[in-house]
C-alpha cells in the first residue's frame, strides 16, 4: 500500500484531518479484513488442489463446447496423457465410439436441467488405444443466476473390476455348461442347518440332468435313513446292508467332510444303477454346500461280473481239460507201457507156434491144424496192433524237430520206402514237381506221406491198377498238400470218424489192418498245427488233405 503524504494532512482543519484519519482506519481495517479473506481462500483452494491431486477419482472440467478445460493428475494418469496434451481437446474424442451415443444423453439431461447430477460408465479411450471402464457422475456448474459455466465430471477406473466381472460370468456359464453336460450326476445342496434325525431339510441348489435320473428325483434329498431305503436294495451287492453303508457315509461325511463309497440304487427290478459315489462338504465363509458326483458304474460292474462269471467258467472248465489231460496222459502212458511190454510175449508166442506148426503139423488132425493157424493169426495181428500202438504213442511223446527239408529229397526217400509195395501192387505215385523247401520234423512228416500212401494202396480196387497222385498247393500262410487215389473210396457217412483211433470200415479179411493208421496221422498233423480231411466218392477213389503252416517255431 502506498503511504499517504504526512504534510498533506497538516494543511487541513482539525474536523478535516480527524475526518480523514477516520477514513483511513476504515479503510485499512476493510483491506484487513479481504486480506485476511484472500488468505483463508487462497488456503482452502490449495485444499482443493490437494484433495484433487490425492483423490483416487478422475476429475474433468469440460467447457460448453465439450472442450476439456481442466484435467486433474488422476484423470491423466488414467489415461495415459501428461501435462497439458489433454486439454483443450473435445472430450468425445475419448470416449469410445460405441459408447458416444449413451454419453451424450447423459450431457443432454444436464443441459436441458431434467438431472443436476448424471451417474454412468462408459468405455473412454486410453492414450495407447487401450479402452477402459469409466464409472462416474457429471454436472453442470453454474452462476449465482443460473448460467451454466461449465461440466465437471468425477469418475473412477472400472475396468479391472469390470473384467473380473467378466471372467466370473464366463466362469459361471462354462461351469454350469460342464455341470449339465456331465456324463457325472452332479448336484449340490446347501446342508447349512441339516441333520439326519433333527432336521433333515436342506436346499438342492443344483442338479444336473443325468443325477435326476439316477434319484429318479428332481429335488429330493435322500438324507434320511427311511428315503435312502426307498431308492436302494435291502443288502448292496457285497452283503452289507444299504443303511449299514450309508450311515458310514454320513459319519465319513460329518468327520472328514469327503466320502467316496460304491453304491447301488435300486428303483424297480429292472432299473438298478451302481454308482461310484463322491461326497463332499465345502465351506463357503460358514454356509455349508454338500457337493455329490455320482459315477455311474452300472455297465462296468456288469462287464466285470460277467468276465468274473467267465472266469469261473473257464477255471473249471481248465480244471476238467486238467484231468482229462492226465487221465490222457495215463492212458497214454499205460497205452506205451502196455504195448511196450507186450511186444517179447506176442513176439514169442508167434515164434512158438510157427515152431509148434513147423514141428507137429503132420502129426495134428485136421481140425487141431486149424486151431493152431488160427492161434498164429491172432497172434500175428496182436503183434501188428502192438507195433503200430506203439507207434502211436512213441508219436506222442516224441516232441517235434523242425528242420528245413528239401521236398524232392523227401520225395526220394519215400518212393525207396514205398518200393515193395508198389511193384506188388503194380502201382504208380505221381509226385509234385517243382522243388521246395518245407519248415516240418522230416520223420513225421515222411511218416504221414508214407500212411497215407499205404492205405491208398491197400485200400485198391482189384480190376484197376492203382494210382496215387501227391500234389500241393502254396498258400499265403500253409502248404496244402493232397493225396489222391482211386480205389474203393469211403461212404459218405463215415468221412467224419475215420480219424478215431481204432475206427476201420472193415473186417480184417477184408483188409488187414489195425486202424491205428489214420488217428496217427491225425496227431502227426496237429503236432504241426495243421488240419487234416479227406473227401470221397465211394467206388471211385478218396483224396486226403492236409496242412503245414509255414513259418513254424520250436
Ligand atoms: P487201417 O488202415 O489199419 O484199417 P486206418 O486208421 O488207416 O486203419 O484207416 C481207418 C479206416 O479208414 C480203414 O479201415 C478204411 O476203412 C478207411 N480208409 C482209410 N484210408 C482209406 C482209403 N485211402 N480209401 C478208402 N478207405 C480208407
Amino acid at each position: 500500500m502506498k503511504e499517504f503524504d504526512v504534510n498533506l494532512l497538516d494543511s487541513l482543519s482539525e474536523t478535516d484531518r480527524n475526518k480523514v484519519a477516520s477514513y483511513i482506519a476504515t479503510l485499512q481495517e476493510e483491506l484487513q479484513k479481504k486480506n485476511s479473506a484472500l488468505e483463508a481462500l487462497k488456503a482452502s483452494e490449495n485444499q482443493y488442489r490437494d484433495f484433487i491431486e490425492l483423490a483416487p477419482v478422475g476429475i474433468t472440467q469440460v467447457d460448453l463446447n465439450g472442450n476439456i478445460i481442466f484435467s486433474s493428475p488422476t484423470a491423466q494418469s488414467m489415461m495415459g496423457y501428461d501435462g497439458d496434451e489433454y486439454l483443450n481437446k473435445p472430450i468425445f474424442d475419448f470416449i469410445h465410439p460405441e459408447d458416444q451415443e449413451p454419453f451424450a444423453k447423459l450431457v443432454e439431461e444436464l443441459i436441458r436441467q431434467k438431472k443436476s447430477l448424471v451417474h454412468g460408465e462408459f468405455r473412454w479411450v486410453r492414450k495407447d488405444g487401450v479402452p477402459l471402464f469409466l464409472k462416474g457422475s457429471g454436472q453442470l456448474k453454474k452462476d449465482e443466476k443460473g448460467n451454466p459455466l461449465y461440466f465437471l465430471i468425477s469418475y473412477l477406473d472400472n475396468t479391472k473390476s469390470k473384467e473380473t466381472e467378466r471372467l466370473l460370468r464366463e466362469q459361471g456359464a462354462l461351469y454350469q455348461a460342464i455341470i449339465k453336460n456331465a456324463a457325472e450326476g452332479i448336484d449340490i445342496i446347501d446342508v447349512s442347518d441339516f441333520h439326519p434325525v433333527k432336521n433333515p431339510h436342506g436346499k438342492v441348489l443344483i442338479r444336473n440332468e443325468r443325477m435326476k435320473t439316477l434319484f429318479q428325483s428332481e429335488n429330493e434329498l435322500f438324507g434320511t435313513p427311511q428315503e435312502i431305503l426307498r431308492i436302494t436294495p435291502e443288502v448292496q451287492p457285497n452283503g452289507e446292508p444299504s443303511i449299514v453303508v450309508w450311515e458310514r457315509v454320513m459319519k465319513r461325511l460329518y468327520k472328514m467332510w469327503a466320502s467316496q463309497e460304491v453304491f447301488r440304487f435300486h428303483h424297480r427290478d429292472d432299473l438298478y444303477f451302481d454308482i461310484e459315489a463322491f461326497e463332499q462338504i465345502l465351506d463357503l465363509d460358514g454356509r455349508k454346500l454338500l457337493l455329490r458326483i455320482y459315477h455311474d458304474i452300472t455297465e462296468r460292474v456288469k462287464q466285470e461280473n460277467l468276465i468274473e462269471q467267465q472266469l469261473q467258467q473257464l477255471n473249471k472248465q481248465n480244471k476238467d481239460l486238467q484231468t482229462y489231460i492226465e487221465s490222457n496222459m495215463q492212458l497214454e502212458n499205460f497205452a506205451y507201457i502196455a504195448s511196450h511190454d507186450l511186444r517179447a510175449p506176442i513176439r514169442n508166442i508167434v515164434s512158438f507156434s510157427n515152431l509148434l506148426e513147423r514141428r507137429l503139423s503132420d502129426r495134428l488132425e485136421k481140425p487141431e491144424q486149424e486151431f493152431l493157424q488160427f492161434i498164429i493169426t491172432s497172434a500175428v495181428n496182436m503183434q501188428a496192433l502192438i507195433e503200430d500202438l506203439l507207434t502211436f504213442s512213441r508219436a506222442n511223446t516224441n516232441k517235434r524237430k523242425l528242420t528245413k527239408i528239401p521236398f524232392p529229397l523227401l520225395i526220394d526217400e519215400l518212393e525207396k520206402e514205398l518200393q515193395p509195395i508198389v511193384e506188388s501192387k503194380k502201382a504208380i505215385i505221381e509226385w509234385p514237381e517243382e522243388s521246395f523247401d518245407i519248415f516240418a520234423d522230416r520223420i513225421k512228416l515222411k511218416h504221414l506221406f508214407q500212411n497215407l500212401i499205404e492205405n491208398g494202396l491197400k485200400f485198391s480196387l482189384p480190376e484197376r491198377q492203382p494210382k496215387i497222385r501227391v500234389t500241393v498247393t502254396h498258400q499265403p500262410e500253409e502248404w496244402l498238400f493232397a493225396v489222391t487215389d482211386n480205389g474203393i473210396g469211403i461212404e459218405e457217412e463215415y468221412l467224419n470218424n475215420i480219424f478215431l483211433i481204432f475206427k476201420r470200415l472193415h473186417s480184417q479179411e477184408e483188409y488187414e489192418g489195425t486202424g491205428i493208421g489214420l488217428a496217427l496221422c491225425k496227431k502227426l498233423v496237429e503236432q504241426h498245427e495243421g488240419r487234416i480231411w479227406v473227401k470221397s466218392t465211394s467206388g471211385e477213389g478218396s483224396t486226403f488233405y492236409f496242412t503245414i503252416p509255414k513259418g513254424l517255431k520250436d
